[in-house]
């Protein structure tokens, strides 16, 4: 195996997972950590909070639907309100090579602001650092949040369990499709457009619904659908059958992958949610998703089954065959957020 460091290990997928499992958590063990969710769940005297970080350094800075600066807001919002969590405020740290235009500059944190106010998140501390020309690519972001918990909710990969059903909160592979097809030139380029969007509506309509039935909630970025359907099913597992016929995807977005050669579970979004809740509940969680604009194409895309120490994820065909949806590698989209 390499000794470097790849593109690839920034993809989310499984050089991502390698990277993180061997290198990075076991020199910082600790069991917050370990819990590998969306946001961390710190005790701060009585009382629970949730912490994120993430760094954006999407290519290129805009693109239909948003830019980094959206991006860089709703990526940390997400991460806070999939783990349950209101969230209250965010940082916002520029690293900006010599010569980036100020008007980009501008343009990109007029659109963090706006994005931010729609969030309800404030932002309360940031940094900004400077590199010669050719040491970074124009502008990189990297924003942390804090959140309190969302009453009623009770997340986590343990609660899920045999017959649960699998929410997708709308149309999958709008945002990396719309990268891709941006940076490759695409004639249909016009007719693609990135979700990138908070999914706050979402998971509170869930959460409101359905309280501790809703067992667990990821945001399906970089590696995709694909990468989320597996991380849940190793970290509970559990084996996951999902429906092909039922998957939502835009005619525009299966179009794209397909002239590119990419699987549509395994690109990005940037403003859905997979949501994993009891059998008993799933039709009223769908319908409460489903009466939120960002969530109005909500699907039931699959089921928890048996539980398996070395428990796969598969798609059923429209046909009726079987496929394994593996984790990615991660080579496929780099950049993508
Ligand atoms: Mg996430």
């Amino acid at each position: 195996m390499s000794k470097k460091i790849m593109l690839a290990h920034g993809g989310g997928g499984r050089l991502s997972a390698e990277l993180i499992d061997k290198h990075i958590v076991p020199r910082f063990a600790n069991p917050i950590l370990e819990a590998m969710g969306d946001s961390a769940k710190i005790q701060i005297e009585d009382k629970v909070a949730f912490f994120t970080t993430d760094s954006y350094v999407v290519k290129p800075l805009f693109f239909n639907g948003g830019d980094i600066g959206k991006l860089a807001v709703y990526g940390t919002v997400n991460d806070l309100l999939v783990a349950g969590a209101n969230p209250i405020a965010i940082s916002l740290s520029l690293i900006i090579e010599e010569g980036l235009e100020m008007d980009v500059l501008d343009k990109i944190l007029d659109s963090v602001a706006i994005a931010a106010k729609d969030a309800g998140v404030k932002i309360v501390c940031g940094d900004t650092k400077t590199v010669d020309a050719g040491s970074a690519d124009e502008i990189f972001i990297n924003t942390a949040g804090v959140g309190e918990k969302m009453a009623g909710a009770e997340l986590s990969f343990d609660r899920i369990c045999p017959g649960d059903k699998i929410i997708v909160s709308g149309s999958l592979g709008d945002h990396g499709m719309t990268i891709m097809s941006h940076r490759e030139g695409m004639k249909f380029e016009s007719d693609l457009k990135s979700d990138c969007a908070s999914v706050a509506s979402v998971c509170k309509a869930a959460v409101e619904t359905c309280g501790a039935d809703v067992k667990f909630m990821r945001d399906p970025t970089r590696g995709g659908a694909a990468t989320t359907l597996n991380e849940i099913s190793v970290s509970a597992s559990v084996d996951i059958e999902i429906e092909e016929a039922v998957l939502p995807i835009k005619d525009s977005v299966q179009a794209a992958a397909d002239m590119l050669g990419f699987d549509v579970l395994e690109i990005a979004n940037e403003g859905k949610v997979v949501i994993v809740v009891s059998a008993d509940k799933a039709a009223k969680c769908l319908e409460a998703c489903r009466a939120t604009q960002a969530g109005a194409e909500s699907a039931i895309i699959g089921t928890i089954c048996e539980k398996n120490d070395e428990p796969i994820v598969e798609l059923i065909t429209r046909i009726g065959g079987r496929r394994v949806v593996q984790m990615p590698y991660g080579r496929e989209l780099p950049r993508i957020c």
